[in-house]
């Protein structure tokens, strides 16, 4: 018998908390979430999230209502020089891509959580708590003991729980507990973030898509975010009088080729810093860490709060795993090995990008004006890297990969016939040869077993050269099969998320 009161505490209900909350939910799980403060955080800081976000909210039953606070971005993003001339685009479609949805998606950030916090009130098996602080915690051998103080009676109590993750932002208390220290990826900067609302009818110059003015002398980043709201982020310079750069009259100086105080409202100028960092140590025993708290990315690419997402979708089927006893609790580390090369990958961009849009020297500026000018601007996409050593077998790619999300023939998308649960996808004549033990795995971890007639899906295993595909449950590729001894083989996955051992999966490790 377990003395925790709940299978998981979340602490901090941000985008990290909400999403794992939601997943949580979802898996039926006894969950607390604590949060210290009274409401969501009014004032925005993200306003783009990807595809596959998108993608992660549609599987938590949330993409209808994330829907209707967000706008699918027309174009993507564009790096100009001083003179507004193009050097490099960040492109995606707005159309439906490989994630069944646009590339891009703007929102008002408190306008999401708003969203997220809805959707966790679906699930009986999640409370929430707000004005509940948790100011200490001790890893026990049987659970998790925190210490919360309900901030509007000022008494404190005990929450005792069989995992804790912290999604308690970027000065984690959960991190310092667990003495992880942070791996600096080079890039602090101060930035002002400045949001505007334009006023009714209001024609200005601004542009429809996402601009990164390189512009040596000052630059800035430009966002048409959602409805009448507009972003600004300035990078500060030596010598700027903090005081000053945020009175009206400056901001409206440092904008004024765009937009005018006759034109739109100032809803708020605040500084913040931008940093690039990794946290060594996601877990200890029986605390994780999740979001800001693992890692930071200056916003240069808006993947910040994707990573949180991303991080509450790698974690949440393994926390159910583990607690209904499917997995052992080995499996939860591979939440970081797998988790923190990818964050890796995307944080090391922005750190590039931000290179490229912070050069502050005329001479630099004229340099790497030239050198991208020689050409035509250069088109990229997201990243789009692979999971680190984990639970996947056989070769990566396309194993440890994203798999795309493809309309099916019966008009349904992928993720709508698999749900929260592995999938088998494979051509009928090779799922007929599997063997009684592999199709005894497949029903012990609810394995959905889907025949691969449709188009897309027949495409993209003729283009892998391969028959069948096995997905987990956050979409990502477990294996690949060309005949029936590698679909025994990939299937084997499964048999070691049953391992009674640590030693039996962590053999499944990839060096
Ligand atoms: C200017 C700016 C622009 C950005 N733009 C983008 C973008 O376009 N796209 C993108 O993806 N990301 C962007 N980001 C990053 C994004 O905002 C963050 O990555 C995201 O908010 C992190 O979510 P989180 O849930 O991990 O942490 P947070 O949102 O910080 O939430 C942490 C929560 O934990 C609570 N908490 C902390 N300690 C305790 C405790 N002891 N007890 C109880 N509760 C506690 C806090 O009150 C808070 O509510 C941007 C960031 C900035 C600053």
């Amino acid at each position: 018998m377990s003395a925790a009161d709940f299978d998981v505490a979340v602490i901090g209900y941000g985008p990290a908390g909400a999403t794992l909350a939601n997943l949580l939910g979802h898996y039926g799980l006894s969950t607390v979430v604590l949060e210290k403060d009274a409401d969501i955080y009014p004032l925005p800081r993200a306003i783009h999230f990807d595809g596959e976000v998108m993608r992660v909210f549609e599987s938590a039953g949330l993409r209808p209502a994330v829907e209707t606070v967000s706008r699918p971005g027309l174009t993507g993003m564009h790096f100009n020089n001083a003179q507004g001339e193009t050097l490099l685009i960040r492109g995606g479609t707005h159309a439906r891509g490989q994630h069944g949805c646009a590339t891009n998606h703007y929102f008002h950030q408190p306008e999401l959580e708003t969203v997220l916090r809805a959707g966790v009130q679906r699930f009986a098996n999640v409370q929430v708590r707000t004005r509940h602080e948790v100011t200490a915690i001790e890893d026990r051998e049987d659970s998790a003991s925190l210490s919360v103080k309900d901030l509007a009676t000022g008494s404190t109590s005990r929450i005792n729980a069989r995992y804790v993750v912290g999604c308690d932002g970027a000065r984690s208390l959960v991190r310092k507990e667990l003495g992880s220290p942070l791996t600096d990826l080079g890039l602090h900067q101060p930035w002002l973030v400045f949001d505007l609302r334009l006023k009714e009818g209001a024609a200005t110059r601004l542009p429809d898509h996402t601009v990164q003015h390189c512009d040596p002398v000052r630059p800035m980043t430009y966002c048409n975010v959602t409805g009448n709201r507009r972003r600004f982020e300035i990078m500060l310079m030596p010598g700027d009088d903090l005081a000053q750069l945020v009175k009206p009259e400056t901001l409206w100086q440092l904008v004024g080729r765009w937009v005018s105080p006759e034109q739109a409202d100032i809803e708020r100028a605040v500084i913040y810093t931008f940093h690039s960092v990794i946290a060594q140590g996601w877990r200890r025993g029986r605390l994780l860490l999740a979001g800001d708290a693992a890692h930071q990315t200056p916003p240069f690419l808006g993947q910040g709060m994707c990573a949180a997402v991303r991080d509450a979708s790698n974690l949440a089927w393994k926390l159910d795993a583990v607690v209904r006893g499917r997995a052992s609790d080995a499996l939860l580390d591979t939440y970081e090995t797998e988790r923190s090369p990818h964050v890796h990958a995307f944080i090391d961009l922005a750190v590039k990008l931000g290179g490229i849009i912070q050069t502050t020297d005329p001479q630099a500026a004229r340099e790497r004006d030239a050198k991208f000018k020689a050409g035509q601007p250069t088109i990229f996409e997201f990243p789009a890297p692979g999971l680190g050593a984990g639970l996947w077998h056989g070769q990566a790619p396309p194993a440890a990969q994203i798999f795309p999300q493809p309309e099916l023939a019966d008009g349904r998308l992928l993720d709508q016939a698999i749900g929260l649960n592995f999938a088998l996808i494979g051509r009928p004549d090779l799922l007929a040869q599997a063997s009684e033990t592999t199709r005894q795995r497949w029903r012990a971890h609810a394995t959905v077993v889907l025949p691969a007639t449709d188009p897309q899906i027949l495409a993209w295993l003729h283009a892998n050269q391969v028959s069948a595909v096995l997905l987990r449950p956050d979409r990502y590729i477990a294996g690949v099969a060309r005949n029936a001894a590698e679909l025994e083989q990939i299937s084997q996955c499964l048999a070691q998320l049953g391992a009674a051992h640590s030693s039996d999966v962590e053999a499944t490790l990839k060096p």
